[in-house]
This record gives structure tokens, C-alpha cells and sequence, in this order.
């Protein structure tokens, strides 16, 4: 133990709470310790007496809340031999894994959709060096082609059914719990494979059982409606969405989702593509933070559920902003054709008349 007080990662953070021994070799990238930004102008414009938290796990180092499974599934692999990882991915997950594997030593596998990664996910995932297997399916053609081929080859699999995902990613739940003192009454967050939902549960009961918070929240989920098996009910074989971080029919966490909604007396429910891009829009236009489409879901699917009173006044809401909005610029710059860009000439003249123009 050092006396210095440099964040040094989660694991360091909290780990009598996590499977690490006092000789592991810890790899992390400083992840965790994200902000959580109490909303000011979007309960105002929505005309509600509500609390709304952000967590903003865009400010990880790779960009997403990925990287809280990550230090813990790469730093387990590292100390169990392993020599490299493999992951299928809608983008966060590999450059995650192309991150920690680079740190480590390792070699890091990912299969990506073809054409269905955001740009900024592609840039990183190539330039940390992992081995990119593009392939010719959707990312649940991916993942079962990664469980099979780790039954065969020297892999260790960090999807989050490799469980150190959800041990590493439950740390958000304590650090929210700390700042607010305790948990909020609803807790919000975009749903893929319903990983981090469960990992959050986890996170929220254990503070609960350790008598750091004294209550639980509702886990409500949020899908986008082409890509909403916990909505039918059943597993959706041609997910579609914009939101491609939970362009994803196949959850992996299925029962253990459903046990969260059960447990926690939480929902489920879907956006549209357009709701997704609306929710994204005001957040960034309204409070000056910019998340990725999936993420603007577990904010969007709130203001909603606000309005129409489900989650009542008086309530303290938390979103997870689950990863950084410039992981997708083509996105967010098609959104906005119509804003306020226009070429000029390189005149005093022509500025000043621009200035008088956009405040009149
Ligand atoms: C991975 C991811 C999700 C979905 O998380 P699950 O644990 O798969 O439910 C949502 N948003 C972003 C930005 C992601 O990277």
C-alpha cells in the first residue's frame, strides 16, 4: 500500500471486492472514476420534479464501460497464462480488448460485423493492433463462432460471459452508490447482450448486503425496437438499429436479465431509432455531453417514462451513458445537416454579419 493518492484503476480501487490475489499483476489503463453529471435543463424543459444523474462511462479510456470488464478479464487471463484473447464484437468490445491485450503483451482476436462498426470503434481496433477477422454475419453469427473456436484453439474468450467481465463491470454501481450516498430509485441503461444491467445488480446488491446503501433500485432496460428480444419475448434473428453497440438478438445474459427485472421490480422497453437519435441530440444540444446512439437509449427511454409518470416525481434516476459520442461521428454528422455550418468568405465583413445574423 502507497500513501500516494493517484486513481490507479478499479481493481486497485476495489479489490476486496473482486477476485484478485495481493501478487496479481494488475492491467489497467486507469479505468472507472467516471463522472456522474446531475442533469440541469433537460428535467426543467421536460417539466418534472425529477433527479437525473448521468454516468459517464464515455470517459474510459478506450471509450465505453467495456473497459471495467476488460481489466479484470485480460488481468485474469494474464495471470492463468493465457498468451491471447479472442472476442466478437459490435466495436466496443474489441477496441477494449485491442487495448488491454496491448498493455498486457498479448495477442487480442476480434470478429466484427462487416460494415456495421462505427468508424471511431474500427480506428482504435486497428490501432492498438489487434487481428481483425471482419466477417460476413452479424455480431450473434460472431459470438458463437468465438465459443466454438475457444473450445478448439489457446483463446481466452472476454466477452461478457467470460464472468470477470461483470465482476470488473459492477464497480459502477459502488461508485455511484458512494457519491450519492446511497442507490438511486431507478437506474437506466441502453440493453445488448444484458451484461452490464446484470453486472450493475450485482454491484447494487452487494453495497446493499455490505450495508454501504440501504436500498436497491429499479434496473430498467432499454432496447432499440429493430433489435428488442427482451420486448418479444424471444430471441430476434435480424437485429436492426442505428445503435449498432446493441444491434444484438441474441443476449448472452438472457435468464440472468430477466432474474435482474424480477429481483429488482424494474422493466424493459424499446425506442425507436429516432427516439435514440432525439435523446442523443438533446443531451449533447441541452447539456453539453455527447454519447454514442445506444447509450442516449437508457436517457431517452427515462425521459419517457418520466413524462408519462411510470418513474414518479420526487424519483432519483441514474443513466448510463455507456460510450463516448465521437465513437460514431458518421452518425452524429448526419443527424445534424441542417445545423448552423456555412462557408464564407475571410472577411471582418462577412463574420460580423454571420454573428448578427445567428443572434437577431
Ligand atoms: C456493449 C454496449 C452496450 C450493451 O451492453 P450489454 O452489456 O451488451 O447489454 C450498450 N452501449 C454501448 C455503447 C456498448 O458498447
Amino acid at each position: 500500500m502507497s500513501n500516494s493518492s493517484r486513481y490507479t484503476g478499479l481493481i486497485d480501487k476495489y479489490r476486496d471486492h473482486l477476485p484478485v490475489h495481493d501478487d496479481t499483476r494488475i492491467i489497467s489503463l486507469g479505468e472507472g472514476n467516471t463522472p456522474l453529471i446531475r442533469l440541469s435543463n433537460v428535467p426543467r424543459m421536460i417539466g418534472k420534479d425529477v433527479d437525473i444523474y448521468v454516468k459517464y462511462e464515455g470517459l474510459n479510456p478506450t471509450g465505453s464501460f467495456k473497459d471495467r470488464g476488460m481489466t479484470m478479464a485480460v488481468t485474469k487471463a494474464v495471470e492463468e497464462g493465457s498468451k491471447a484473447i479472442i472476442c466478437a464484437s459490435t466495436g466496443n468490445t474489441s477496441a477494449a480488448a485491442a487495448a488491454y491485450a496491448a498493455r498486457a503483451g498479448i495477442t487480442a482476436f476480434v470478429l466484427i460485423p462487416e460494415g456495421k462498426i462505427a468508424m471511431g470503434k474500427l480506428a482504435q481496433t486497428m490501432m492498438y493492433g489487434a487481428v481483425i477477422l471482419q466477417i460476413r454475419g452479424n455480431f450473434d453469427e460472431g459470438m458463437q463462432l468465438v465459443k466454438e473456436v475457444a473450445a478448439e484453439a489457446p483463446v481466452t474468450i472476454v466477452n461478457s460471459i467470460n464472468p470477470y467481465r461483470l465482476q470488473g463491470q459492477k464497480t459502477a454501481a459502488f461508485e455511484i452508490v458512494e457519491e450519492l450516498g446511497a442507490a438511486p430509485d431507478y437506474h437506466c441503461l441502453p440493453v445488448g447482450n444484458a451484461g452490464n444491467i446484470t453486472a450493475h445488480w450485482m454491484g447494487y446488491s452487494e453495497s446493499h448486503k455490505d450495508g454501504v446503501s440501504n436500498n436497491l433500485p429499479k434496473m430498467v432496460g432499454y432496447q432499440a425496437a429493430g433489435a428488442a428480444p427482451f420486448m418479444r419475448g424471444k430471441m430476434v434473428d435480424d437485429p436492426e438499429t442505428i445503435a449498432t453497440a446493441i444491434r444484438i438478438g441474441h443476449p448472452q445474459s438472457w435468464d440472468k436479465a430477466w432474474n435482474v427485472q424480477k429481483e429488482s421490480g424494474g422493466w424493459f422497453d424499446e425506442l425507436q431509432d429516432s427516439e435514440i437519435l432525439e435523446a442523443q441530440k438533446l443531451l449533447a444540444q441541452s447539456e453539453g455531453v455527447f454519447c454514442e446512439p445506444a447509450s442516449a437509449a437508457s436517457l431517452g427511454g427515462a425521459i419517457r417514462d418520466v413524462k408519462s409518470g411510470k418513474i414518479p416525481e420526487g424519483s432519483k434516476i441514474v443513466c448510463t451513458l455507456t460510450g463516448n459520442g465521437l465513437k460514431d461521428p458518421d452518425t452524429a454528422i448526419s443527424q445534424c445537416s441542417n445545423a448552423s455550418m456555412s462557408t464564407i468568405d475571410a472577411t471582418l465583413d462577412e463574420v460580423k454579419k454571420s454573428i448578427l445574423d445567428n443572434l437577431s
